[in-house]
């Protein structure tokens, strides 16, 4: 059907404003908004037929029941609702009251249309409202995971403004034992730190099994300089509480939701988690991340370097220990689950690569052995065997009883490329 025999079936339905005409054929000549097109219709239609022009005034349209005047407005309230929370990136999304929706139902009937012809009002009243968003903040729409997200409900008469998280990517090193890496809640007393009236006596009433951990040294202090609600702590794996974590680190996210600031100066931020940790812990390497990070570290494939320090039995000599280290390097490993490791998990054998062993002894009976595997070997096994459980071990190719008295993680990197992908930084 010609546009104009589709314009002027729809004005002798009543008043129908610029935008709701123009937006029944939305997908002809792009480059102009719908109230353009109506506007032009409305003319061409007035001159084919040699009429008198009369404008329509969007307040008196039947159809977005003036609606389509309030663009402005809503746009004003969105800016309001989200107060001083920093933002780059928005979306708008409107509920349509159900009256608006039969309305166009109607419209498009009426002109011999499609019920799906043009464009709902629904998909105009966002990108009329998020251009001037857009334009009040100098910030940009984005459909994917937006920092805000803005609920206009026009039968509620109500704007909501959802602050989205915000990430921040580091590397920490663990400089004491006895930190676990996330609060461990105590399992006497659910983390409650009662037991009925009185404080729990397992925990001394703090609900938790240490006094601190890598997340309480770190994930408070990006909340603050965030001005957010919470903060959460996600790492790329874990070391045993009693191990250090050395060398390059290992990768984390700090997830903080509902920030008020988001480009926080990460070299300032650094050196204040540094200070507050005091030694126990550092960071580095501190830059802002997108949502998809925190899944990187949590999946993203890693290879671990530990060093550990052994206790052997009897006398090792250093030749003996050459050669066995060297028959472990380039090995793949066979372990039983571990009895420490989880009792409900189910016993499996699992196979990981041994990268690379070396090993200097200290005296006869103590030696640093340094490995360089596959994420998810079990290094104090792999020393000790587990009694038979891992094969092969140190102990094993000794022929000695070996056991790690002190073990740390020296790098964790991944696996197939760095976890550091450019894809996953906003800065
Ligand atoms: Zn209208
Ligand atoms: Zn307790």
């Amino acid at each position: 059907m010609d546009v104009l025999d589709v314009a002027a079936r729809a004005a002798e339905t009543g008043p129908v404003c610029d935008a709701c005409l123009g937006r029944l054929v939305a997908d002809r000549s792009f480059g102009l908004s719908n109230a353009e097109r109506g506007s032009a219709l409305r003319t061409a239609l007035t001159l084919r037929d040699d009429e008198d022009y009369e404008p329509v005034e969007t307040a008196d349209c039947w159809v977005c029941e003036g609606r389509c005047t309030e663009f402005d407005a809503w746009a004003e309230r969105a800016v309001d609702a989200v107060g001083d929370a920093e933002f780059e990136t928005y979306n708008v999304g409107t509920r349509t009251p159900p009256l608006i929706e039969e309305n166009e139902a109607l419209l498009r009937e009426d002109a011999g249309l499609d019920a799906d012809a043009g464009e709902p009002f629904k998909s105009e009243f966002n990108r009329e409202v998020g251009k001037r968003v857009g334009r009040l903040t100098d910030t940009e729409v984005s459909f994917d995971r937006p920092d805000v997200q803005f609920t206009i409900d026009l039968a509620e008469d109500a704007v909501d403004a959802k602050v989205n998280s915000t990430f921040v990517y580091g590397r920490y090193r663990k400089l004491d034992r006895d930190i676990p890496q996330t609060e461990w809640p105590c399992r006497e007393c659910d983390g409650s730190g009662r037991q009925g009236a009185d404080p729990c006596d397992h925990c001394g009433g703090s609900g938790y099994l240490y006094d601190d951990s890598v997340e309480e040294y770190t994930a408070p202090v990006v909340e603050d300089v965030m001005d957010g609600t919470e903060a959460t702590f996600h790492g790329a794996g874990r070391e045993d509480v009693d191990a250090l974590m050395l060398g390059t680190g290992r990768p984390f996210v700090i997830e903080v939701e509902e920030p008020h600031r988001r480009r926080v100066d990460t070299d300032r931020l650094q050196s204040d988690i540094n200070a507050f940790a005091d030694g126990a812990v550092e960071v580095e390497g501190l830059r802002l991340a997108t949502y998809d990070m925190v899944e990187r570290v949590k999946e993203h494939d890693a290879s671990k370097r530990y060093r550990a320090q052994v206790a052997f039995d009897a006398d090792v000599d250093a030749d003996a220990l050459a050669d066995a280290v060297d028959r472990l390097e380039g090995e793949t490993i066979e372990q039983y689950t571990p009895n420490r490791v989880d009792h409900r998990r189910a016993g499996l054998t699992r196979e990981r690569d041994v990268y690379e062993a070396t090993a200097e002894l200290d005296d006869s009976r103590h030696a640093t052995v340094e490995i360089r595997g596959a994420g998810g070997l079990y290094i104090k096994e792999l020393i000790s065997g587990d009694q038979g459980r891992t094969e092969p071990s140190l102990a094993g190719l000794l022929d000695v009883d070996a056991d790690v008295t002190a073990l740390d993680v020296l790098a964790v990197e991944g696996e197939s490329e760095p976890f550091e992908d450019e894809a996953f930084f906003r800065d």
